[in-house]
């Protein structure tokens, strides 16, 4: 008997692939690990395994450019990196600063490589690093910030450290100005890797006349700091210093800031406002990535096992609005806000591989690359989403995570944390 062609083939799926230029019904072929082939009439070829997929959207394995998964180290704020990751339908997750040039020994051998879903990072420019989601300010001043330190970090850990986090907001510029912003650029400078800004209020402001900041006159000077490939985060804050001014204009500079290459990051954890996204879609601004930016304090993870009384944290937890959440949801959200789904799913897929700059490896389903898979669907019906500002909008579409393939092996969408 002749050796099957592949192991496994996921058979008429609409499969999209934005940077292969494909959105059509078709086959995709798995063998060792690895995407054999995309096309037609696979599955007759003696497959080991065939996957129905009729109905179902199949696209790269999506990457989360904004997750927070330190877990047992950044305090409340770390979620588990499988849960939002391969248990999520993700394949890829980039936690937005939670290590540090002190802590990323920790973060590579207790996250990234017991993890099944790849981890990646964005390092902190802190040395201490996204504690309880950097809750308390006076850790993230200049003082708090090693250049060098940070920059050998991320230089020896070039495997899994793909940019630089970073914020520009108010409670940060009312004790320090720009100079933590300046720092980050040097460090970006320095290691040749984008640099994330955080972008709405964070921390309050230093209290006292000369604390006092007008973020919407900064705006201009955050993004002169800023370079081609830099990325610019929570533009739909529903917080003040998002892409939105106090007079509900869309700041000038930002379209001005993507044409020589900037990019943006939804970024949305709690921070999401549809009234501030539809603004900045209507003023023609795309973002080019979503980042789920999901973490402890707005998403509650049930237990899954043992008794209250094993859990002695839980009343610790602070939730803000929603409390199930995913990368799918996010992507929904956009959709219902009238993205077209080709760019939804690029702006999850091959933009999230640019911005990291692996698209030579990751967010394509090219034969010969590892297979990160997910396989999604598009549920119809009548929903009511909501933001953490009290709006919400409906809509009669949604997309949930089926299972996805990593490097070939399937892991079903099973996290309790998904909305259902
Ligand atoms: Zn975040």
């Amino acid at each position: 008997m002749n050796q099957p062609s592949f192991d496994l083939v996921l058979a008429g799926g609409r499969v999209i692939d934005p940077a292969s230029g494909i959105d059509t019904v078709c086959d995709v072929a798995v063998k060792d690990g690895r995407i054999a082939a995309v096309g037609e009439g696979l599955a007759g070829n003696g497959a080991a395994e065939t996957v129905d997929a009729a109905g179902l959207l199949v696209v790269p394995g999506l990457i989360d450019t904004h997750a927070h998964v330190f877990q047992h180290v950044s305090g409340r704020f770390g979620l588990n990196a499988d849960l939002c990751g391969v248990r999520s339908g993700v394949t890829t997750l980039v936690d937005q600063g939670g290590p540090s040039c002190m802590t990323f020994p920790a973060f590579r051998h207790f996250i990234a490589e017991p993890a099944t879903s790849r981890v990646l990072a964005f390092v902190s420019i802190y040395v201490v690093g996204g504690l309880e989601g950097h809750y308390y300010p006076e850790l993230y001043g200049p003082g708090g910030i090693d250049v060098e330190a940070c920059t050998r970090t991320a230089k020896s850990n070039a495997d899994l450290v793909k940019g630089i986090k970073a914020h520009a907001e108010s409670g940060g510029m009312s004790r320090w100005g720009l100079e933590t912003l300046k720092l980050a650029r040097r460090a970006g400078d320095e290691t040749g890797l984008p640099v994330y800004v955080h972008l709405g209020q964070l921390w309050p402001e230093r209290a006292g006349e000369e604390g006092s900041v007008d973020i919407d006159e900064a705006m201009p000077d955050i993004v002169a700091l800023l370079r081609e490939g830099d990325i610019l985060a929570h533009p739909f804050t529903r917080h003040p210093g998002g892409f939105v001014s106090r007079n509900g204009q869309v700041h000038p500079v930002i379209a001005a800031a993507l044409d020589r290459g900037l990019r943006v990051d939804v970024g949305h954890g709690s921070h999401f406002s549809f009234a501030m996204a539809q603004r900045v879609l209507e003023a023609g601004i795309r973002p080019f990535t979503v980042g789920a930016d999901m973490h402890g304090y707005n998403t509650h993870v049930p237990h899954e096992g043992g008794t209250p009384d094993d859990h002695p944290d839980d009343e610790m937890h602070l939730f803000a609005g929603q409390t199930k959440f995913s990368l799918c949801h996010a992507m929904t959200e956009l959709l219902a806000m009238g993205v077209p789904l080709a760019d939804v799913v690029a702006m999850s897929t091959a933009n999230c591989a640019t911005a990291i700059g692996m698209s030579d490896t990751l967010g394509a389903l090219a034969p010969g690359r590892g297979a990160d898979v997910s396989v999604l669907r598009m549920e119809q019906g009548r929903w009511t989403l909501s933001d953490n500002s009290g709006d919400s909008i409906e809509t009669t579409e949604r997309i949930t995570p089926v299972f996805c393939l990593r490097d070939g092996a399937r892991f079903e969408a099973d996290a309790p944390i998904l909305p259902n």
